[in-house]
């Protein structure tokens, strides 16, 4: 009864974000070309959305792989040819409009779960959520089992805006929240321990030091993954490499669809002359940037003819990245001594280690070198790096030395290869960013924008929302040409007991 209640609530766990009219036509018959900026998941979406309709989609890439952040590329090391990644992915089943599209596509079955969301802390203690009731509200009820909620949260009158976590709703959400950080709110709210390694996991999944993270950005992302839908906090990964199991599937779509990929084509002139776009010297109708943070500025640092549309420019140039993070791909010598673990485990930071995926019992391809060099293949993420931290070799040592803290049975494992990067290209998700956030359709006509760092009147983050983004902006093009949109769909906007 109580279930059916909160189901009922929640809108039954899916709302609907447009209503594609259907007396409309779905293929345009001009010809109308459109240039999309970056081949990340935010403009493969729009090229995809767009290229099937008859458009002829241009998509320029600056690498010479698609994907971005879940692109996937080859690298030699002593004599062997490897594949490598940005990072371990989660696709949470939060995901509607992603996931659909993978279905789409055919990359679907590519997609397994992960047996349960786990934090390692104190050394040999882990957190898990297996057993966690799904339904919102009984959820946060059965954290009391974990030891992470107990009387005194719901008795504590510091611990009264909690209930916010409750309450979303975009509008007082983020007038309320987004200008205090996590850390002072968990501060505030005498938040216990065990509550902090939750949300501190929470919190750095969006590449953000808990004193930067927004709580309104917080707030939203709980809402969207855990009280606004019964999916749960367990999700699925491509069961191998990122070019085998996505974005060869997108490229296959593409080229069905004839639009034109221009691998290793970086923009530098993007011009705006009358009612066209210039890319790199071509001349385009539409233009859909899906640019990351870093590159979006610098592009629109130099781009022309933009002048008399103040509003976009300054929010495009003010845009926030997150700070550095890094991650450590290794083929070693040695397994982990826990079978029961699963593959991807967040690690309560000592300073800078935030989680191991244990690629060698996740991926097709790493199974089968860990089986043929009987060794093992971690990858080591710090999702924000400490500011004194500054050398690449600073970074691997804490890294490193964090990996040995929370398994010292791979002390003095032999390296046979490692891939380390260290970047900051991700968006931030800090204070006071969300007022000035650029949105998917721009006062520049026939000028839309696509990405992770885009806001949206929906909840989606991440993966989910540059999908979604680029989606977005496809169906404000098809809606100017007179098509019919692609349906898109949103867990409720409004938490419980908003
Ligand atoms: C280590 C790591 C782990 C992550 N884990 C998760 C996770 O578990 N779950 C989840 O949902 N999300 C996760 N994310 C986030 C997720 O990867 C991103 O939110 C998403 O992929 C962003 O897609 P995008 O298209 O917006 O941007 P990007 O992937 O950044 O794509 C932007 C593209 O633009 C290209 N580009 C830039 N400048 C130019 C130019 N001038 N000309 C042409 N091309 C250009 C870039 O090369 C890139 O391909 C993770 C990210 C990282 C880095």
């Amino acid at each position: 009864m109580l279930r059916k209640l909160i189901r009922n609530k929640l809108q039954n766990y899916k709302i609907a974000l447009n209503k594609p009219d259907p007396s409309l036509p779905l293929n345009l018959k001009a010809t109308k070309r459109v240039a999309v900026i970056g081949g990340g998941i935010a403009g493969i979406s729009a090229a995809c959305n767009l290229s099937e309709r008859g458009f002829e989609v241009h998509l320029f890439e600056k690498e010479h792989f698609l994907g971005g952040k879940v692109g996937s590329w080859q690298f030699e090391s002593n004599g062997e040819t490897l594949r490598t990644e940005h990072g371990f992915h989660g696709f949470f089943r939060q995901y509607l409009n992603l996931r659909n599209f993978l279905k789409k596509i055919g990359s679907y079955k590519h997609l397994i779960p992960i047996d349960d969301y786990t934090i390692l802390f104190d050394k040999n203690k882990k957190q898990g959520f297996k057993g966690l009731d799904n339904t919102p509200l009984l959820n946060v009820l059965g954290l009391r089992k974990f030891g992470i909620v107990n009387w005194k949260t719901f008795l504590n009158p510091l611990g009264i805006p909690f209930i916010n976590l409750l309450r979303f709703d975009f509008k007082s959400t983020f007038k309320n929240f987004d200008a205090e950080s996590f850390a002072s709110f968990a501060s505030r709210t005498r938040m216990n321990d065990k509550m902090r390694l939750v949300f501190n996991s929470f919190s750095r999944a969006f590449f953000a030091e808990p004193e930067d993270m927004s709580m309104a950005e917080l707030i939203k992302s709980f809402h969207f993954y855990f009280l606004s839908n019964e999916d749960g906090l367990l999700y699925d990964v491509l069961d191998s490499d990122f070019q085998n199991s996505f974005i060869g599937y997108c490229e296959k779509f593409l080229k069905k669809n004839k639009a034109k990929i221009n691998y290793s084509t970086p923009v530098t002139s993007l011009q705006k002359t009358g009612n066209y776009f210039v890319v790199n010297g071509e001349s385009f109708d539409y233009c859909v940037l899906c640019t990351d943070v870093k590159h979006t500025k610098r592009l629109i640092a130099h781009a022309t003819g933009f002048e008399a549309y103040s509003s976009t420019l300054h929010k495009l140039t003010s845009l926030k990245q997150s700070g550095r993070y890094a991650v450590l791909r290794l083929w070693t010598d040695r397994f982990e001594a826990d079978p029961t673990l699963p593959f991807f485990i967040f690690t309560d930071r000592l300073k800078c280690l935030d989680s191991v995926t244990l690629y060698h019992k996740m991926e097709k391809e790493s199974a089968t070198w860990s089986k043929e060099h009987n060794g093992g293949i971690f990858e080591l993420h710090s999702y924000s790096v400490p500011k004194d931290l500054i050398t690449d070799q600073e970074v691997k040592e804490h890294l490193l030395s964090e990996l040995y803290h929370y398994f010292p049975e791979l002390q003095g494992m032999k390296f046979v290869h490692q891939y380390f990067q260290h970047r900051d290209d991700f968006p931030g998700f800090h204070t006071n960013q969300y007022a000035n956030r650029p949105e998917v359709a721009t006062d520049v006509p026939g000028f839309y924008l696509a990405g992770d760092w885009v806001k949206m009147n929906n909840c989606s983050m991440l993966m989910e929302a540059a999908y979604t983004s680029g989606a977005i902006a496809a169906n404000y093009i098809l809606e100017r040409e007179g098509l019919q949109q692609n349906a898109l769909e949103s867990v409720p906007l409004k938490g419980i007991l908003a």
